[in-house]
């Protein structure tokens, strides 16, 4: 498997060379050759597949430059039920006949961005060491990437990650999950300032090309390929879970803000897997919602984006939707760059009355958009008929996928966070506390460490310089948590 750029100005490389970006020389984003077709044969046979076993067989056909075995190895220490609190890995539950729950949200960070973080954790320190190198990853966040990139990398040999986060901003649970680690290879560091001043140091930290080469620095942002092509595993095993038979059909609905999960979910279609409609479901920050209704996409000013209940999908533009916008040309390069000429100097395109427009319903998409008080109704009703408390984002999911179901296919609900990591809007919709899985009752009240600094390019650079001169913790003592 060979990968190429959106944009065409990329030599085509193998997968261990993409493993640690995501984003091509050329500004476009790394996407492979082609999609591998599974048939009916051969879905058939994945049906009695463990997570593990049936991640392998669908992460294979992307990566060829790590031998088998070793892949396989890696895979399986990935998807155990110690990280992930079942053997089903992302277990489904019915709501009702024809309504699931999928839920991805049972890893160690209570977010459905640990099934794929994890496995990135794995294949980063299998590729680190056999190259004999080091990786310093810098990031920001303001919740749920930074505490799934920590607790995928914490104990891994060869890598220490710098995360920036807005001091005194985060919800105290998703601050808790971050700053109680105690690994020697996680560095917490609060900014005072918000979230985008975090950004932005991160910004100027990679743009000073010297630093970055002599320090190794990384990222592990949500247009990393590897996270993509992990989440498609849980498509297919959802699809077996809901099914009992190899031509049924059934839909998707995803809550979405950069688009990397519901990708997952087109490129699971687009392998063969019988996906009938794949619901992309947005909350106020509706950028995707307003391109699947009208063809006009419209990344937004750091003004117009909304700070709503559901976080995770506060988006000004969606970073992963330029892969999916590819394969809807064509495949052409040469228009993709030409769409985002336009986005940069206009700030919009629009496909309305063009033939990829029209090509739109082959794909299966379709959309929504919620409001807070549509997601605290959902959660409310969800309670009520089901028993089920579900989150903020995934209410989202669940409130949009309503309209979109048809008779004798199975909408499947994408569950993309526990709520007790969102405990405040569950008090508002519900009056009660939200449900805490076992092990995180006394989370806020565990030791925390952290640095604390202000929004200075110069600070930080001198820490990370530190930090790395100290040595240790990245040679350290191996994983950990194995
Ligand atoms: C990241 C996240 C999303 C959005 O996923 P995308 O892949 O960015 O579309 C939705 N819900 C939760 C809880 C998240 O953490």
């Amino acid at each position: 498997m060979r990968y190429l750029s959106t944009r065409g100005g990329m030599p085509p490389a193998r997968f261990t060379e993409i493993l640690l970006g995501g984003l091509a020389p050329d500004g476009g984003l790394v996407v492979p050759e082609a999609y591998p077709r599974v048939d009916a044969a051969r879905l058939a046979r994945w049906r009695r597949l463990s997570y593990a076993e049936l991640a392998f067989e669908i992460l294979r056909l992307y990566i060829d430059d790590i031998p088998g075995a070793d892949l396989r190895e890696l895979v399986a220490r990935t998807y155990t039920a110690r990280t992930f609190g079942s053997e089903e890995i992302t277990p489904l539950r019915a709501l009702e006949p024809g309504l699931h729950l999928l839920r991805l949200s049972n890893g160690p960070t209570l977010a459905f961005k640990d099934v794929a973080m994890q496995l990135l954790g794995h294949l980063f320190e299998y590729v680190l060491a056999k190259e004999g190198r080091e990786l310093n990853i810098l990031g920001a966040t303001s919740g749920d990437t930074g505490s799934a990139a920590e607790h995928a990398m914490r104990g891994r040999r060869g890598i220490r990650v710098f995360m920036l986060s807005p001091h005194g901003r985060m919800s105290p649970f998703q601050t808790a999950q971050m700053f109680s680690l105690d690994d020697p290879n996680i560095f917490n560091i609060a900014v005072d300032g918000v979230f985008d001043d975090c950004q932005d140091m991160v910004k100027a930290v990679s743009a000073d090309l010297a630093f970055k080469q002599r320090y190794a620095i990384g990222t592990v942002n949500s247009i990393n390929w590897a996270r993509v092509v992990a989440q498609v595993v849980y498509y297919f095993k959802a699809w077996f879970a809901a099914t009992t038979d190899d031509s049924q059909r059934v839909s998707f609905a995803v809550p979405s803000g950069n688009f990397g999960n519901v990708l997952a979910g087109h490129i699971a279609r687009a392998m063969g897997l019988p996906i009938a409609r794949l619901v992309v479901a947005t909350n106020e920050n509706d950028v995707l919602d307003e391109f699947f209704r009208s063809g006009r996409y419209r990344p937004r000013a750091a003004a117009e984006t909304h700070q709503t209940s559901s976080p995770s999908m506060d988006i000004s533009k969606a970073s992963n939707f330029e892969r999916f916008v590819y394969d809807l040309v064509g495949r052409d390069p040469a228009r993709v760059s030409a769409l985002w000429r336009a986005l940069d100097e206009r700030g919009e395109f629009d496909l309305a009355g063009t033939p990829e427009f029209a090509r739109l319903a082959d794909y299966g998409f379709v959309s929504g958009a919620s409001t807070h008080a549509d997601r605290l109704a959902t959660i409310r009703e969800t309670r009520a008929r089901y028993g089920v408390t579900i989150d903020t984002h995934t209410a989202d999911g669940v409130r949009v996928a309503q309209r979109w179901r048809e008779p004798g296919v199975p909408m499947i609900c994408l569950e993309t966070a526990q709520p007790a990591k969102f405990a405040d809007a569950i008090r508002e919709a519900i009056g009660e506390e939200a449900p805490r899985p076992p092990g995180y009752e006394d989370l806020e009240n565990r030791p925390q460490r952290f640095e604390r600094m202000g929004a200075d390019v110069g600070a930080l650079q001198r820490f990370i310089a530190e930090r790395c001169a100290a040595g240790g913790a990245a040679q350290g003592p191996a994983a950990k948590r194995g």
